[in-house]
């Protein structure tokens, strides 16, 4: 054992450390495009003490640090670019506090969405948090670091908006609270009225800290919940739906998809939005603003609601929704990876074009999945291709269609969402000088060995 694998035994026992080369295998790499690099390292720490320890021996010993969650992020963010210590957050997973009438839950930050969700639906069944549709491994910690959407972002803005308090060891191991529970027993704000100090950790991949606790906010669990879709052939109309839909503030969450198959949706645009209510009466007066709303398209002869089979309703209904993960034949080897910019939602035409023109010049199975943000303020428009992994043709097509995917995002306004490390530099490089300053000065200051997930938001001078 080197003096660095004893270190770590030491701080986390035995069981939970690694250098062994079947374990490191599967830490080099996500389910992505993103080419593996091996880290020495694994630990699976179950304290925050134990993370500050093996924070502060990473610092001795400049050796990178990458935190890990579920490592579904899919564009490379988990993968230790330069070496070091993967920490697995897996054992951190404890529920420690519902507060429900201030609709909170305090979590570890290893907790996964899938065990939130269940506590909650077994234990307070009129609460709920915003679930991605991403698999329930995936960790609330490691979602609002990337600022993920899920099923209350279209009317309470990205996750991370929801997050009611952090807390963070800092690169030095310091541990520190962000939020009202700075001063407060409450964990019921991440920022507002102090100064919001959360933006140096949410966004950052953990670049600047390790989420060790969080409170994420709850919303009430409605007894009934529906989805209607309303399809167009033409997708310069989809902004006007869209903002009619989001000018009657009785949509939960709003979709959109646009893909080839079934045949039946060829050159269709499925706007679906889901209602929520306590009681029939409620969900019905939902329904019948929403299809008042959109009256005029059909009178124009410009789109229809569709008829959903009942046998197709529990599938859209599920919570997470597993049909982005359908488009790959993920049973015979196939992958998909998308790239997933945050843009204005005037920019869907442009956007639905330029991702069939992408699939149809590099021979890609294609879907483009839409989701809504904060009343129509902006969209996550999902450029997603499948692959075949043993087909290396398909794998270099696939990464130069979303490369072209990233040239395109800055052309028409966007910011990307979950960038890839090249997706990183192409951000620095075009933002406005003195934000990258200010984003170096932070960087540098709070972590000034460059320990932290190494690679990521790195700057060049
Ligand atoms: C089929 C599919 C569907 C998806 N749908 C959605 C969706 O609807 N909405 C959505 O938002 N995302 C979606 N995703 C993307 C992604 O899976 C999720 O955002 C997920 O929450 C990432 O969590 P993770 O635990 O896998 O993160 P990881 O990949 O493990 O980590 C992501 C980043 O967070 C950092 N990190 C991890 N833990 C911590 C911590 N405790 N402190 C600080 N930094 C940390 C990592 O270093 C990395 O930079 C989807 C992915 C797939 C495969």
């Amino acid at each position: 054992m080197t003096d660095i694998m004893h270190s770590l035994a030491d701080i986390v026992g035995e069981d939970y450390v690694s250098s062994q080369p079947e374990e490191i295998y599967f830490y080099a790499r996500d389910p992505g495009l993103m080419p593996p690099h091996e880290p020495d390292y694994v630990v699976v720490p179950s304290t925050v003490e134990e993370i500050q320890e093996i924070v502060r021996l990473a610092n001795r010993e400049k050796t990178p640090v990458v935190p890990m969650g579920a490592g579904l992020a899919l564009t490379g963010l988990i993968i230790p670019l330069k070496g070091g210590i993967v920490i697995d957050m897996k054992r951190m997973n404890r529920i420690l506090e519902v507060n429900e009438g201030a609709r909170y839950a305090i979590v570890e930050g290893g907790t996964s969405q899938g065990q939130l969700s269940a506590y909650l639906e077994k234990n307070y069944p009129r609460l709920r948090h915003s679930i991605p549709d991403a698999p329930p491994t995936a960790t609330i910690a490691a979602n609002v670091t990337i600022h993920g959407q899920g099923r209350l972002t279209q009317q309470r803005g990205f996750n991370s908006d929801m997050v009611g308090g952090l807390e963070v060891v800092l690169p030095s191991g310091e541990v520190c609270k962000i939020g009202s529970c700075a001063l407060s027993f409450g964990w019921f704000s991440k920022g507002p009225p102090l100064p919001d100090l959360s933006g140096l950790f949410l966004g950052w991949f953990g670049a600047t800290g390790i989420i060790t606790k969080l409170a994420v906010k709850l919303y009430p669990r409605k007894k009934f919940r529906d989805v209607e879709i309303f399809v167009t052939d033409r997708g310069e109309l989809v902004p006007d739906i869209v903002y009619e839909i989001t000018h009657t503030e009785m949509a939960e969450d709003v979709l959109i998809f646009t893909q080839p198959m079934p045949l039946m949706f060829r050159d269709n645009h499925h706007v679906s939005f889901y209602i929520t209510g306590d009681t029939d009466e409620e969900l019905e007066f939902k329904r019948k603003l929403i299809w008042k709303a959109l009256d005029r398209f059909i009178k124009a002869k410009d789109g229809g609601f569709m008829g959903i089979p009942p046998a197709m309703k529990p599938t859209l209904l599920e919570m997470p929704q597993r049909s982005a993960s359908r488009l790959a034949d993920v049973k015979r080897g196939g992958g998909f990876e998308y790239s997933g910019p945050i843009i204005m939602v005037e920019k869907y035409p442009e956007c639905s074009e330029k991702l069939k023109e992408l699939a149809s010049q590099y021979g890609l199975a294609y879907s483009g999945m839409v989701r809504v943000i904060d009343g129509g303020h902006s969209m996550m428009f999902a450029f997603a291709f499948a692959f075949n992994r043993s087909d290396p043709d398909m794998m270099e097509n696939t990464r130069k269609a979303l490369k072209e995917v990233s040239d395109f995002v800055l052309k028409v306004g966007g910011v990307y969402w979950k960038p890839t490390v090249e997706e990183q530099r192409m951000a620095l490089e075009n933002m406005d000088p003195n934000t990258r300053k200010l984003m170096k000065m932070i960087k540098e200051n709070l972590d000034p060995n460059g320990i932290m997930n190494p690679g990521n938001w790195e700057f060049i001078s």
